[in-house]
Order: C-alpha cells, then sequence, then structure tokens
C-alpha cells in the first residue's frame, strides 16, 4: 500500500501546486470587485478603512491549500458504505468544510466521510472530486472501481482458487476478474506469498478475498495444536502485511479438519460445494463445463496454479456473469446471506434457500460438532484427499 499512498502523495502535491494559483486568481478577483462594491458599505468608515480591514480579513483567513483522499480499497461494492480518508492542509485552515461530487451521479459523500456508491454505479469506474468550500478553489480527486451491489435474494456464487499464488498463472485469473468487475477468494500458501507481494496487493485492490491455506500443505490433521497454529498465523502474518483490515478465512489442505483443527485455527473454515476437478482433467474446456454446472450459494474449488485453469478463467466469469449468477467473496457470500460464520465452523455453500430456512428457523443448530454432513460432502472430501495429493507434486505426475 505505501507506494500506492506515495504516488497519491505526489499526485496531491501536483494539485497542491496547481490551486496555489487558483487561489491567487481568486483572491485577486475578490480583492477587485470589494474594491469596486466598498463604497455602498455605509459603515462610515471611509472607503480606504474599509479596505484595509477587508484585506486585514482576508489575510487572517487560512484558506486549504491541499487536500488529500484515500480509500482502503481502489475497488469498492456499490450499495456499501466505504469510510475514506481525508486529510485537509493547512491543518489550521479557516474552513475545511468540503464539497463532493461524485461523477455520473454515482453516490454520496457524507459530512464524515463516507462514500456511498448507488446500486446503478456497479461495474463502472467513478472518480469522487472534494473541493475546499473556501472559495480557494482547492480541489483533489480519486477514481475506484464499482462492483456491483449484491442482492442475496438472487442467485450467487463464490469462486475460490488454492494453491497459489503463482507470478505465471495467478495474472490470467486476475485479469479476467478486473476486465468483468468479478470478484474471487484465493486460498494461498504463505510459502509463495514472499516475492508475489505486488501480485496481491493487486489482487486486494480489485475486491478479491485472499485467504489462508497453511504454509506448505501439510494435513493439518496429522500436527499437533501447535505446529496447527504455527503453518496458520506464519501465513497470515504475510497477508497481513497486504491486507492489514482482515481476519483471514481458511481452507485446510485436503479439507482435512479435526477437532484440534476446529478449536486452534480462529477463523470460519471454508470447504466447497463444487469441485471442479481441475486438477485431475487440466482441460479448460472440462473446468468451464464443471463451473457451468453451478446453483446458487456454490464455493467452487479451483487452482490458480494450473495453466488449462487460469486459461478458463474469463469464460468461466463472463459464463457465470451470464447465467445471472453474482460473483462474490467467501466472506461476502456469507455476509450477504446472513450465515452463521464463526471461527471453527466448517462451511460448503450457502444458498438463498438457506439463508430462508435459518432465518425461518433460528433456533436449529447444525454440523457445529461433525466434519462432514451430506454425501455429497464426503464425496468431495474424498476428491480433495487424492487431488492435492495430485497437484501439489508437479514434478511426480506419474502417480496420478
Ligand atoms: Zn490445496
Amino acid at each position: 500500500m505505501k507506494p500506492r499512498n506515495r504516488r497519491r502523495q505526489k499526485k496531491g502535491l501536483n494539485l497542491l501546486l496547481g490551486a496555489i494559483l487558483i487561489i491567487f486568481v481568486v483572491v485577486a478577483a475578490a480583492v477587485g470587485i470589494k474594491y469596486v462594491t466598498g463604497s455602498l458599505g455605509g459603515s462610515g468608515k471611509t472607503k480606504a478603512e474599509a479596505e484595509k480591514e477587508e484585506k486585514q480579513e482576508d489575510k487572517n483567513a487560512v484558506k486549504v491549500t491541499g487536500i488529500q483522499i484515500a480509500a482502503p480499497r481502489e475497488t469498492i461494492r456499490a450499495g456499501e458504505g466505504t469510510q475514506l480518508t481525508v486529510t485537509v492542509t493547512p491543518d489550521n485552515a479557516t474552513d475545511k468544510t468540503i464539497n463532493w461530487t461524485v461523477s455520473g451521479g454515482g453516490g454520496t459523500v457524507s459530512e464524515d466521510y463516507v462514500l456511498t456508491p448507488d446500486a446503478a454505479a456497479g461495474k463502472s469506474t467513478v472518480e469522487i472530486t472534494a473541493e475546499a468550500a473556501d472559495g480557494s478553489g482547492t480541489k483533489a480527486s480519486i477514481s475506484l472501481r464499482i462492483l456491483e451491489a449484491i442482492d442475496p435474494h438472487q442467485p450467487m456464487v463464490a469462486i475460490t482458487y488454492d494453491d497459489g499464488p503463482s507470478a505465471e498463472t495467478t495474472p490470467t485469473v486476475l485479469d479476467a476478474l478486473e476486465a468483468n468487475y468479478g470478484v474471487a477468494t484465493f486460498f494461498m500458501q504463505g510459502q509463495y506469498i514472499s516475492g508475489n507481494e505486488e501480485l496481491l496487493k493487486r489482487s486486494y485492490a480489485m475486491g478479491n478475498e485472499l485467504a489462508n491455506h497453511s504454509w506448505d500443505h501439510p494435513q493439518l490433521t496429522t500436527l499437533s495444536a501447535d505446529g496447527i497454529k504455527k503453518q496458520i498465523d506464519d501465513t497470515d502474518a504475510l497477508i497481513k502485511e497486504v491486507c492489514p483490515e482482515e481476519n483471514p478465512i481458511l481452507r485446510p489442505p485436503y479439507g482435512a479438519v479435526n477437532d484440534t483443527v476446529k478449536s486452534v485455527v480462529g477463523k470460519p473454515i471454508i470447504m466447497w460445494s463444487l469441485d471442479t476437478l481441475d486438477w485431475k482433467t487440466r482441460s479448460t474446456e472440462k473446468t468451464i463445463e464443471a463451473c457451468m454446472t453451478a446453483k446458487d450459494g456454490d464455493i467452487i474449488l479451483m487452482h490458480d496454479i494450473h495453466e488449462p485453469t487460469v486459461a478458463a478463467a474469463e469464460d468461466v466469469i463472463t459464463g457465470l456473469q451470464e447465467k445471472g449468477f453474482q460473483l462474490v467473496t467467501v466472506s461476502e457470500l456469507y455476509h450477504y446471506r446472513n450465515g452463521d460464520f464463526e471461527n471453527g465452523s466448517v462451511h460448503y455453500s450457502m444458498s438463498a434457500e438457506e439463508m430462508d430456512q435459518n432465518t425461518a428457523s433460528a433456533t436449529e443448530t447444525s454440523e457445529d460438532g461433525t466434519v462432514v454432513t451430506t454425501d455429497e460432502e464426503d464425496g468431495a472430501d474424498a476428491d480433495s484427499l487424492e487431488e492435492e495429493d495430485g497437484s501439489d507434486t508437479e514434478n511426480s505426475d506419474s502417480l496420478e
């Protein structure tokens, strides 16, 4: 985030220099007008005295010379409030009031700098401009990508990619998501984060969810509590350098969980409801086909370390959107569907139907004590064990 801030500061400096020039013009114009209308004052003062006084006032009023605006991410959701950070300089400016405009009437900014893009602003980039209300003409603006607003009652799916990041393959997925205002969740191995920080920053800025897939992909159920904790914490630490406010969710390698894992990880545990088997087929076409069988609330499993999988990304994303699916991160899926998302709880999918059932029978307790609840999920678990053996031993393809 730091280089971006620096860029903003540089931009702010240019704006500031421009603003100083504008102030000169505005002040000169104001003084000119007062000189002409000064005689209408009728206060008993001589024209010269009144003029002198007003000049003094102008001198005492400290005008705004700079405005800096920052958003937590360059991509935000329509219909959600986003806290902007606004710095008005100098600190002792007489009137720090700001007038806001959002291009295309795409939203509003409140007095305490909360930006709320209109639902209609989805899938566009808007320019947010702040102008000092003190007549100084000082202005600043930022561009933000706006994702479509989420309707929890309409179909949605969460695309997930495991085992990266990879400098070779992950960017293809990001390009496809960016072009189509889509988002996905990336369950990453901590061991691959170092050196890929810029990739992660880009991904985070796009609105994606950066999540935990352990440090180096062990079967967590074979480790001690301390061993599990280290796998999770070391990866968290690197993720937090890129997205500081997140508490990343976890997908355990092989989907393997037991009570120790559940009690130690301190975050929701995310499985999947649709396994594309991309690791096995290594087929772009079959990966697309599998994704097109998605139903509402599905969490779709893919791996952004495989060339055929990332080659499918564009068709997967546009295909799902054309079918009417909203693309959300896993956390958004549970947030918008009011899903139970406690630390240590295990999740496979979250359909609108489940949401309605949950609201209807709030007393019902679900799968908390058990790892697997249905046959379908049994199947997915078994696949996953097979899967990651395959995808992680890249050098021993013959094992498959
Ligand atoms: Zn994996």
